[in-house]
């Protein structure tokens, strides 16, 4: 199913560690427009802007995967409201996303997560029925 031109919902339902873990996580129909939302207003304006892809590594998550993950307690993936994106072009192009994402749109909380090992994503959230509080946060753990 096609959440908007370039998004499927099958993007944001894949979890490896669901399959793991043998989790159903299939996103409720009621946050649906949560998702359409969250693609509309951030992630296709987003590879509008770039033209190229943008990958998503964690986009739904229902409470046992969230809970397994140690996601945290409200977490905006367990509402269909967030997305942990990433570039195939490295980490340079992910930044130019993060800036530009921070100058040109409307969202909930934007983090720049960063890792030991070197990996790196951006969490974008977008809530539908608003308020978007325009947060900005980096997180290294
Ligand atoms: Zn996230």
């Amino acid at each position: 199913m096609k959440l908007s031109e370039h998004f499927k919902l099958e993007e944001f339902e894949r979890s490896a560690t669901a399959q793991r873990l043998n989790v159903d996580n299939r996103v409720p129909e009621a946050l649906i427009p949560n998702l359409q939302a969250l693609c509309e207003n951030v992630l296709e304006p987003l590879r509008q802007q770039f033209g190229e892809p943008v990958y998503i590594s964690s986009g739904y998550r229902c409470y046992a995967l969230n809970n397994y993950v140690k996601g945290a307690l409200k977490s905006q993936h367990m509402k269909g409201e967030a997305a942990d994106i990433y570039s195939k072009q490295g980490a340079k192009r992910l930044r130019e996303w993060y800036l530009w994402m921070v100058d040109n749109l409307v969202f909930d909380q934007l983090i720049w997560e960063t890792r030991p090992n070197g990996s790196k994503w951006i969490h974008v959230s977008y809530k539908r029925t608003g308020p978007n509080r325009q947060q900005v946060f980096t997180c290294r753990k």
